[in-house]
């Protein structure tokens, strides 16, 4: 990235992009809060543990960089990257890495070392088969899921599904080992997620009812009024060919909002951007963070104005907000699966000036990388725990849920 520059509304003083010490016995976590998630005596993992969940992730980039159709000799590449970032995560494990990075492992070094291997041998997006798919996939749910959104006439209850279809979107993650086994089974699906498989609250981090009082002290907006009983009369799951049932937007109390998003299909499709569209019609400014670059299977910022064009040909909220500037991708400059705040594209910096909410999902981005992040406007983190490590440190289990709202300064 060129000329990369801090997101405007971070608190720089004391920041890291990295929650989690990936050597407990030389570094302390990122912050008290953090460090106070896990009970007292928790044996926290430490380098070998980090490690040993980077080596998990290689069988799937393997398969994927071996069946990429746009690299000749793929399959014997793809080995050779098997070998080159195992025999890197070795020298890790050993604390020889001195040639490989500065300082001490972070999540985000380790994604970077990852990602080069990949890119060296010219595999520079080699997820690209399964997020298109997954992409379609997603478009043909996305009308029906907009439509139970739709029909929710209970406020908080409308938010609550909106978070609830941000946590099942985020199943879809072919970094984490547990998830893309998932994925492979067939499991993990957005619908089966949210409603039947979705951790019961309160979650390992909950401040959803902070954030839902936050975004409803505004009250509810007019501009669908008449609506709002038919579809209270009617709460049945609508169908893609019905008509759609329309209440009443809630209003935002948000001016503007930055998204940062994380992986093309459900994730982004199908939890992020009903989240966006209410927001949105809500009266707010949303600008779509996403990576300038591919890693793993996030969806690329081109990739989502594509998606969000394709969204706008049959969603009539989606269209308005997109001609009238209230919804929008912006790249974020990141070409990795987490990210590092202080340093972003220029491009979102001017688009996110001003704006008094972040929103950080995914368990890259809101979990490994920012969960102690501070910022000058209010901010939520939302993601799914998909490594056991990482359920370890913040007191959780496997597929446990993080919401994590601060108001502006807290
Ligand atoms: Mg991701």
């Amino acid at each position: 990235m060129s000329d990369p520059v801090p997101f405007p509304a971070l608190v720089l003083d004391g920041y890291r992009a990295t929650t989690f010490a990936y050597d407990p016995e030389s570094e302390r976590a990122s912050s008290a809060w953090v460090a106070s998630r896990a009970p007292p005596g928790t044996r926290l993992p430490g380098r070998a543990e980090w490690v040993a969940v980077f080596r998990a992730s290689i069988p799937e980039f393997r398969k994927r960089a071996a069946s990429d159709a746009r690299v000749r000799d793929a399959a014997a590449l793809a080995d050779r990257f098997a070998a080159d970032f195992d025999a890197k995560l070795d020298a890790v494990l050993a604390g020889a890495h001195e040639a490989l990075f500065e300082g001490a492992p972070t999540v985000l070094k380790l994604c970077k070392l990852r990602d080069e291997c990949l890119r060296r041998l010219g595999f520079e997006d080699c997820f690209l088969d399964v997020k298109t798919a997954e992409n379609a996939r997603a478009a043909a749910a996305l009308p029906s899921v907009l439509a139970e959104i739709d029909a929710i006439a209970e406020p908080a209850a409308r938010v609550l599904q909106l978070v609830r279809g941000a946590f099942a979107g985020n199943i879809f993650d072919l970094g984490a080992s547990k998830s893309a086994a998932l994925f492979a089974d067939g499991g993990g699906t957005f619908h089966d997620t949210r409603d039947r498989k979705l951790k019961p609250r309160p979650w390992c981090v909950d401040d959803f009812d902070a954030f839902a009082a936050r975004w409803l002290a505004a009250g509810s907006r007019e501009s669908d009024e008449g609506q709002r009983s038919a579809a209270a009369a009617d709460p049945k799951p609508v169908s893609e060919a019905a008509p759609r049932t329309k209440t009443t937007p809630l209003a935002s109390p948000w001016r503007k909002c930055v998204v940062f998003v994380d992986n093309a299909g459900a994730d982004v499709a199908l939890g992020m951007l009903p989240f966006a569209r209410e927001l949105a019609r809500g009266g707010c400014a949303v600008v779509l963070a996403a990576n300038a670059v591919a890693s793993i299977n996030d969806i690329t910022a081109a990739e989502l104005e594509a998606f969000l064009e394709r969204v706008a040909g049959f969603d009539p909220v989606v269209r308005e907000a997109v001609e009238g500037g209230r919804l929008r991708v912006v790249s974020s400059g990141s070409d990795l699966p987490v990210i590092d705040l202080s340093a972003t594209s220029r491009a979102l910096a001017e688009a996110a000036a001003g704006c008094d909410l972040v929103v950080l999902e995914g368990m890259g981005r809101a979990i490994e990388t920012n969960l102690a992040a501070r910022f000058t406007c209010d901010a939520l983190n939302v993601g799914m725990v998909k490594h056991p490590e990482v359920a370890l440190c913040l007191g959780g289990e496997l597929y446990d849920c993080v919401c994590r709202f601060r108001k502006a300064g807290e």
